[in-house]
């Protein structure tokens, strides 16, 4: 057997280039979607998937981390091959399952992605895409209206019911094969994440939550019941500003996008990070930003090498939301940046998705910060003063808002996976009602979980977006305390560098957090801002 530092070796360069590739045609098939770029996007994914099926790969990964795990008193053992051989571990292990359930798999994938690309709900006769249906849900006062617009975007619903439903089974199969209890199981296990100690955080931040939430939703519902002219009771999913109530809809929260109505939203990033030491200037050049025909309606970061060559994608308009998604973005763009490139390949990165998320999510809060606000946005300070108590609410109100949606999120996946076979529309309403406070539509009978195209193309994702806000959280206590805040603070960026984005992947994401602040994750940070 080749000793495990050579299999690392052979590994990082069998590996490389299948990413290298991959990050190229990903990149062309969302900034030039052309029918040969998605070929060559499909391709460079199935090369890597052959990569990572291989089974006396994987052998010899495992029989490799066996026996450093005989060795682990032995000092002379190197923690970063230790590293690698996990990180490696986890990547094949999701793919060894028999050829044909895997291609089962993944065609299933790629045909409900298809479906939700190309499908259109209709309102009447009217075909509507996804921007038609929020820009109604914003803006309209006609409940008859909003109800169409609502309905529309759940009308892919039944279109991917069964195949999504199908796929839960598929993938469950795999993970038995793999001797897993199912899916979710399986996807927690390989993402390093404890499933008890999940659900003890989300019993947490369910309970840290429940209360503010039922206060704040309650003055929300009274103000949309008097904007629409209905009774609280006669409130239901439509009446709120987009399909899912995933964001904090205007009437809950501060409109602030005059002071983006004309303001430079690339400068303004620029100074955001300039502020703490971090230069962006390299990223905006390769970046492709303002929307255009042929391009991701959406937003990303993404690195190529890991050699300093990351780019961002967006659909910048000046308001508040893009102000939000451009730090968020460059959060992570910053974070690829500064991981240490003498790191090895395979390790220079986020620790975790959870991480990364953690970074970008606490660089999107701060359009509602009043010192960025006052000291990179230049509004004045008079100005600021007079919103202070409505910013405050208004980072509480998001905090809120998102957290429950992930609940509603986290909790369906987890029962869709252990039976499949339930009565999964009923379930979907129930947690809504639970967790999100919103009413069902009476006497429906309709698939809306599947309309969530994370359930299908995502699947066991959504909790990395929560821990990432209690990292966050976590991380803003710890850099007022040892930086005196972030905007504007060197030190804070020093301090980010040092301790999150340096270490890329060479150390697991617990271990990092507990270092980078000093204890373990908790919700407490977290709770503490919804309290205050
Ligand atoms: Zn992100």
């Amino acid at each position: 057997m080749r000793s495990a530092h050579a299999l690392v070796d052979d590994l990082t360069a069998r590996i490389r280039p299948l990413e290298l590739e991959l990050a190229d045609a990903w990149w062309e098939s969302n900034t030039h979607a052309t029918p040969e770029a998605e070929q060559r996007r499909i391709a460079a994914e199935l090369a890597r998937q052959r990569l990572f099926s291989d089974a006396d790969t994987f052998a010899e990964i495992r029989a490799a981390r066996a026996k450093l795990a005989d060795a682990a008193a032995d000092p002379t053992a190197d923690a970063l091959v230790r590293r690698h051989l996990d990180i490696l571990h986890d990547a094949f292990m999701p793919h060894q399952v028999p050829e044909q359930l895997r291609r089962e798999i993944v065609e299933l994938e790629a045909r409900v992605e298809s479906t939700f690309n190309t499908f259109r709900g209709t309102i009447g006769d009217r075909r509507v895409d996804n921007n038609a249906i929020d820009e109604i849900l914003r803006t309209s006062d006609d409940s008859d209206e909003r109800r169409a617009a609502w309905e529309a975007s759940k009308q892919i619903g039944p279109e991917v019911a069964g195949h999504v439903r199908e796929l839960a089974r598929l993938r469950n199969r795999a993970a038995r094969e793999l001797g897993f209890r199912d899916h979710f199981a399986l996807a927690l296990a390989t993402a390093e994440l404890d499933e008890d100690r999940l659900f003890s955080t989300l019993d947490d931040v369910d309970r840290a939550t429940e209360e503010p939430f039922r206060t704040w939703k309650r003055g929300l519902d009274e103000l949309l019941a008097a904007r629409f002219s209905v009774d609280v009771r006669e409130l239901r999913p439509w009446h709120l500003d987009d399909p899912f109530f995933q964001e904090t809809p205007a009437a809950g929260a501060i409109a602030l996008d005059d002071i983006f109505a004309g303001a430079d939203l690339e400068a303004l990033t620029i100074r955001t990070y300039e502020g703490i030491g971090l230069d962006v200037r390299a990223v905006l050049e390769r970046s492709d930003l303002y929307a255009r025909d042929g391009k991701s309606q959406h937003a990303f970061c993404i690195d190529m090498d890991r050699e300093g060559d990351v780019r961002v994608l967006c659909n910048v308009e000046p308001n508040e939301r893009w102000m939000d998604t451009m730090l968020h973005e460059f959060g992570h763009a910053v974070y690829d940046r500064e991981t240490d490139v003498t790191l090895p390949w395979l390790l220079r990165g986020p620790a975790h998705s959870l991480t990364t998320e953690g970074i970008a999510m606490l660089m999107g809060r701060l359009p509602r910060d009043p010192s960025w606000l006052t000291q990179v946005a230049g509004v004045g300070t008079d100005a600021v003063d007079a919103i202070a108590d409505r910013l405050a609410a208004a980072r509480r109100a998001a905090l809120l808002v998102f957290a429950r949606w992930v609940l509603v999120v986290t909790n369906f996946e987890r029962h869709l996976y252990a039976d499949p076979e339930r009565d999964l529309d009923t379930l979907w309403w129930d947690l809504v009602e639970k967790y999100q406070l919103v009413a069902r539509p009476d006497a429906r009978n309709e698939p809306d979980w599947a309309s969530k195209i994370h359930l299908a193309v995502v699947p066991v994702y959504y909790q990395n977006y929560l821990y990432g806000e209690l990292f966050a959280s976590q991380l803003a206590a710890s850099l007022r305390e040892r930086a005196g805040g972030l905007v504007d603070r060197p030190e804070a960026g020093e301090t980010l560098v040092r301790d999150v984005f340096a270490p890329g992947a060479s150390l697991r994401w617990d271990e990092l957090i507990a270092r980078a602040t000093g204890e373990p994750l908790t919700a407490s940070y977290l709770a503490r801002e919804l309290s205050t």
